[in-house]
């Protein structure tokens, strides 16, 4: 038992080694990132599905490695929930969502204030000074907490622990509003309805994309957006597409969305032309 043991680690010591590596080199950009800004946001409008106005913007995280180019948050982020880094990397992202928010709404002379929404890891909500840190970020950036969405995804709720009603709680007593990502794709959706403190629900893009083809799709689309509206709850719906999906949400009475067929997330520059086209 012992040689076969011995043999099965040599086997596969090489293509370990190689892994194990390739996590640690990636650590050590991660470390090297953190503390160089390799970071950036794009935002990406969120619309009032009946009359085409932008509401509101979700912050969306990018990595600029300087060999590997953009790296997209997927790729990176389980790694920096992992090592804890997560921390200052969404701090980072939650102070400079609200400082560029403030600042594109200082701009906009008519029409109601534009939202920022920001998405949360569960890593940063057993932060016991997160709720100093959500304060902070408003009154550093001039940002009304009104403006400000905080994105949680039910995968944050399932393992939550004890804390996380409580510093929900604090950072709602703010004035800060809580979305829940990904809506209707974990296993007791309607279970963190009840429990936490949610004011918008945000419509995983696996209903949307089948909402005009397939009736069961449709019919789950439906009965979420009616949800919501018996809860006074706003809907999203994420990655629309095509217009045959808008319709069929708009007909839906769904009020919101976000999605390629309006725009891709966006660089600041990019972003701050769609806001103000004309200068
Ligand atoms: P999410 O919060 O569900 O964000 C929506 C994702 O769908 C984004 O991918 C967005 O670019 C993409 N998307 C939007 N519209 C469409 C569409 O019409 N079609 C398709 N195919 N995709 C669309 P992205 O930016 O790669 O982000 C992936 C995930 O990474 C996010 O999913 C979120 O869970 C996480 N993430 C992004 N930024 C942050 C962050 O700052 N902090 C944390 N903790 N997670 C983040
Ligand atoms: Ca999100
Ligand atoms: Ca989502
Ligand atoms: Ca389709």
């Amino acid at each position: 038992a012992k040689k076969q043991g011995k043999d099965r680690y040599e086997i596969f010591e090489p293509a370990m080694q190689a892994v194990f590596q390739a996590g640690l080199r990636m650590e050590a950009d991660l470390r090297r990132a953190v503390v160089r800004h390799e970071f950036e946001l794009r935002y990406q409008p969120i619309v009032h599905l009946r009359t085409g106005e932008i509401t509101g913007l979700e912050a969306l995280v990018r990595w600029q490695h300087p060999e590997r180019g953009i790296i997209p948050p997927l790729d990176f982020i389980p790694l920096a929930e992992e090592t804890g880094m997560i921390v200052p990397i969404g701090e980072w992202v939650l102070r400079e969502a609200c400082r560029q928010a403030a600042r594109w709404n200082e701009q906009r002379e008519d029409g109601r204030p534009l939202s920022v929404s920001v998405n949360l890891s569960a890593v940063q909500l057993d932060q016991a000074d997160l709720p100093e840190v959500v304060a902070s970020a408003l009154s550093n950036s001039g940002l009304p907490a009104t403006s400000l969405v905080i994105e949680l995804t039910e995968s944050l709720l399932v393992d939550h622990r004890p804390s996380t009603l409580h510093q929900l709680e604090k950072i709602k007593s703010l004035g800060v509003r809580l979305a829940i990502d990904d809506f209707g794709t974990g296993y007791s959706s309607l279970a963190y309805l009840r429990r936490f403190p949610i004011d918008i629900i945000k419509i995983d893009k696996s209903f949307v994309d089948d909402v005009g083809d397939v009736p069961a799709a449709a019919a789950l689309t439906l009965g979420i957006i009616q949800l919501g509206q018996a809860l006074h709850l706003s809907t999203i719906a994420e990655g629309i597409e095509d217009a045959g999906q808008l319709s069929e949400l708009t007909d839906g009475n769904c009020e919101l969305g976000q999605g390629y067929y309006f725009a891709e997330p966006l660089n600041d520059v990019d972003m701050g032309e769609l806001l103000f086209p004309s200068s």
